[in-house]
């Protein structure tokens, strides 16, 4: 086609390309008409219902202020006279709308509450901050404050706190951070009143609806039943926390409701200033604990039977406290001192018994010296008497009374050195039990709940750590796994190689596992050959596939007895403790697996199903 410039020839070849493509005269196919042949579709204002759809952006401005998003890329779509993207602008939040009507609010939240109730390895103070930077830099669309809730929800499930970590946030990505139509937005947003897309469905709205009193009486509870009790230190600020709870639960009306919000807002104020005051203070505490346990280590040079205790202390003070650890630490305090003072106890009887017999030692000396300074009177007696004797007679009498009385002394002197000699034995015994029951006290702190061979837990630890950990996974709802694991042949070990090197070969053992699983698992040898393994807040899959990876450990860290490579393996049987499930039960269904693995050639790991009975 021939180029016009002229807009009377582009008039006049529009009426004739009317005419040639027999199309109808009417006005708006005249404007398409001239549009195509001048090459300038903007140059025409009538084609493209550029004013009408202003209008309508002018409306949603009005009736949205919130929207500028939208409000932009309309505009923009005019501007361009571009159908597709004008379509695709206002199908939009049709789509949202839609997306929104599949997004679980009421799980979202209550999952929410429950991580904020129940998750301790997080402190209050860092999930207020990270709320509300989530709340801050959410934009006002429902859907991207759902996948920044979700993401924050996911993070403290993982145990971050995510007070600085990046949240998902799909539909901002779409607009450049530092562009000024962003800060705009964000700031009608934050002004915009009532919320954007309000536009519920009835029947949505009413559902919407039903979910709020449940919401209110979560609330309610959380405020009266978990926050109140936590504030036990601060009587005032409980009782509102209370008296909160109380209000909302009964609050209908809106002004009642209003009402509400303003308490709410200022009792949360004084609340972050109180948790703030409760971290500090426990940060002063730890410090002042640590002080005093370096302060007592230096003084402790000979009271060895102390070193364990301080020495616990220092590590738990070294970490982030957590209540795992402190529970642990209380368990090994509490046997150590109630071991400490029976030892303690047969130490003084040790003592007081050594007093008892240096004393009637020193009563028996004194006594025989008494006897022999008699003695020495009645022969000084009898030798006077001889010297004076004039006749055999009275000499004899005086040589009997000699003889007996030196007989007397004699007995008696023998009698004192058997007994002196029985003394001295029991002496050196009590010296002897003193000392032994000293030793025991010095290691009575380190060996309490542990192997002595391998260092690991032992039985009796390992039963009040899984009693406690199954006690937590109830309270949590989280899932625990135990495992029971016995090295294959290990008889044989012994018989060919020694039972040096079979001691050494669970030396061995530990080592692997201690560095091949988390620190929260604990280990503990379960008998001879036998360990059992604890794994908190993990399901089946995952212990199993542990085990299955401290299997692979295993051979490739090859154990080495007198230079020779000796191949350790282990069979083993996962169980995960079932609601309700006892102790014994649990660990009853890890060991029939792992009497399966044995069975079914060794060196292998199998789970036990829920179904399994205990033996
Ligand atoms: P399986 O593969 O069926 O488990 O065979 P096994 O030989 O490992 O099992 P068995 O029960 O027949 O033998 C276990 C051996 O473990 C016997 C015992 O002497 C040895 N044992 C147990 N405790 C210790 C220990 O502390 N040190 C050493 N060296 N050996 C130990
Ligand atoms: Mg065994
Ligand atoms: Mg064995």
């Amino acid at each position: 086609m021939p180029t016009f410039s002229n807009p009377t020839d582009i008039a006049r070849e529009a009426f004739r390309q009317l005419a040639a493509r027999r199309i109808p005269p009417t006005p708006d196919n005249y404007h398409a008409l001239y549009a195509e042949i001048s090459g300038q579709p903007g140059a025409t204002d009538g084609a493209f219902p550029a004013k009408e759809m202003r209008r309508l952006v002018d409306a949603i401005r009005q009736s949205a202020p919130g929207q500028a998003r939208l409000e932009r890329k309309l505009s923009e779509a005019i501007d361009n006279q571009d159908w597709d993207i004008l379509q695709l602008a206002l199908s939009e939040p049709f789509s949202l709308l839609e997306s929104l009507q599949q997004l679980a609010w009421g799980k979202l939240i209550s999952e929410l509450f429950r991580q904020w109730n129940n998750k301790s390895d997080i402190t209050p103070g860092k999930k207020r901050e990270a709320l509300e930077r989530v709340l801050e830099g959410a934009s006002a669309n429902p859907r991207t404050l759902f996948s920044r809730l979700e993401g924050l929800s996911r993070a403290w499930g993982r145990g971050e706190a995510a007070t600085d970590i990046p949240l998902t946030d799909p539909l901002d990505e779409q607009s450049p951070a530092s562009s000024p139509e962003r800060h705009t937005q964000a700031a009608a947003q934050a002004s915009a009143t009532p919320p954007l897309l309000p536009i519920e469905p009835p029947e949505r709205a009413g559902k919407a609806a039903d979910l709020l009193p449940e919401i209110r009486e979560m609330l309610a509870y959380v405020l009266d039943s978990c926050i109140a009790p936590l504030l036990a230190d601060q009587p005032a600020l409980a009782k509102d926390a209370a008296t909160l709870g109380k209000e909302i639960r009964n609050a209908t009306a809106l002004k009642q409701l209003e009402a509400i919000k303003g308490k709410l807002k200022r009792f949360t104020f004084r609340l972050s200033l109180a948790i703030e005051d409760q971290i500090e203070l426990r940060a002063s505490l730890l410090k002042l604990l640590r002080l005093l346990v370096e302060n007592i280590e230096e003084l402790l040079q000979d009271d060895q039977w102390l070193h364990g205790q301080i020495a616990m202390i220092r590590e738990i003070v070294a970490q982030p406290l957590s209540q795992r650890a402190l529970d642990d630490a209380e368990t090994r305090m509490k046997e150590v001192i109630f071991k400490q003072s029976q030892l303690k106890l047969g130490l003084q009887e040790a003592q007081n018994a050594l007093k008892h017999m240096l004393s009637g030692f020193v009563d028996h000396l004194a006594s025989f010296a008494d006897a022999t300074s008699g003695y020495h009177d009645v022969i000084e007696k009898c030798a006077r008497r001889i010297s004076a004797a004039d006749n055999i007679n009275e000499l004899e009498a005086v040589l009997e009374e000699v003889m007996r009385e030196t007989r007397e002394i004699q007995y008696n002197a023998l009698r004192a050195r058997d007994e002196l000699r029985q003394k001295q034995r029991q002496v050196a015994e009590a010296e002897e039990r003193i000392l032994t029951l000293e030793r025991e006290l010095a290691e009575t702190s380190h060996l309490i709940r542990h192997d002595q061979l391998t260092g690991v837990m032992n039985r009796r630890g390992l039963e009040e750590t899984l009693t406690r950990e199954i006690a937590r996974a109830g309270r949590y709802e989280l899932p625990i796994c135990v495992s029971i694991l016995d090295i294959d042949d290990f008889k044989q070990l012994n018989d060919s190689q020694g039972h040096t090197a079979g001691d050494e070969a669970l030396i061995h053992l530990t080592r692997v596992i201690r560095d091949t699983l988390r620190p929260q698992d604990t280990v503990a040898r379960y008998g001879g050959e036998e360990f059992l393994i604890i794994f908190p807040e993990t399901g089946l899959a995952e212990a199993a596939a542990a085990m299955a990876r401290l299997q692979r450990n295993l051979t490739r860290r090859f154990f080495l007895f007198q230079n020779q490579k000796l191949l350790i393996t282990f069979s083993a049987g996962v169980a995960q403790l079932k609601s309700g499930e006892m102790r014994d039960s649990v660990i009853n269904r890890a060991d029939a697996a792992m009497y399966d693995a044995k069975k079914a050639g060794k060196n292998r790991v199998f789970t036990a199903s829920a179904s399994d009975q205990s033996a």
